[in-house]
């Protein structure tokens, strides 16, 4: 990300949206975040701040940070990698590998990415696979809801396939209603995909949960969280 602009970064992991800095009533031009790794609270993490600088340049570079000046630094950052696999060709739209059926994968082996985007999609698998063990037809999630459209993307076949978080492009598009003509701002569409999934999710739900009434309020968080992810990553 640094690599494509000077500003890239301050409009990214460290955009300070909301942050107002309290002795100077002023909002800073970039934040850093940081999260508490252990629960004597002795360690935290740089959020966001995968790279491929050098560990020395590392330890400059960081200590620059007003507040940084004499940390300790007990690891360096370094960039993850996951691993996945080639979801479009080797799982079912249930999730389960074509190659060895009976066996099932969810989060993100699967190909989704980030902590509401993996356990959505191990809820999921969750519900169809509860669906075919009733010997009930599986009806997968609607391609209109952040839930079908994290699914879609691990049905959609690419020469190269990558890890993804929930966005809006995974949703199916945003239709004209027939006879209208003019079309919805941005974040007007976003409001009405918001609410067409929020639709289309509870006509879907009872269906699948039928006998399960305490997923179903799961699953309404579960979403909720999901559109809000959705909204967030587009933002
Ligand atoms: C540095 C970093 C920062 C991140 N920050 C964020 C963030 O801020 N927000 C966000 O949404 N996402 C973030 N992510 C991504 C997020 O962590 C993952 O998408 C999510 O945790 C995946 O969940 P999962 O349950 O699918 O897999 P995992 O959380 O990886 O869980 C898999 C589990 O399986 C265990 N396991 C593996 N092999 C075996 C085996 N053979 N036998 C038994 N157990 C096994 C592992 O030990 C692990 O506990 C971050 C990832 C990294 C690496």
């Amino acid at each position: 990300m640094a690599e494509r602009g000077l500003e890239t970064l301050a409009h990214g992991p460290m955009k300070p949206v909301g942050l107002v800095d309290p002795t100077t009533g002023r909002t800073p031009y970039a934040v850093v975040q940081l999260r508490q790794e252990d629960h004597a609270a002795t360690a935290y993490n740089l959020v966001g701040f995968q790279t491929r600088m050098t560990y020395p340049a590392q330890g400059v570079v960081f200590r620059m940070i007003p507040g940084l000046e004499t940390a300790e630094i007990m690891r360096f950052g370094s960039v993850h990698r996951n691993t996945f696999v080639d979801s479009p060709k080797m799982l079912t739209p249930e999730l389960e590998l074509r190659a060895l059926p009976g066996v099932y994968l969810a989060g993100q082996v699967t190909g989704v990415e980030g902590y509401v985007e993996s356990a959505a999609c191990g809820f999921a698998c969750a519900l169809m696979l509860a669906q075919r063990l009733r010997g009930e037809a599986v009806t997968p999630p609607p391609p209109t809801t952040a839930l079908g459209g994290l699914l879609g993307h691990l049905q959609t076949p690419r020469d190269d396939f990558q890890p993804s978080n929930i966005t809006w492009a995974h949703v199916a598009p945003w239709e004209l209603p027939p006879g209208t003509k003019k079309r919805p701002a941005k974040r007007d569409k976003y409001e009405l995909m918001a609410a067409r999934a929020l639709e289309h999710f509870d006509a879907w739900l009872p269906g699948v949960t039928a006998g399960l009434e305490a997923v179903t309020v799961v699953a309404r968080e579960c979403l909720a969280e999901t559109v809000s992810a959705a909204a967030c990553a587009s933002c």
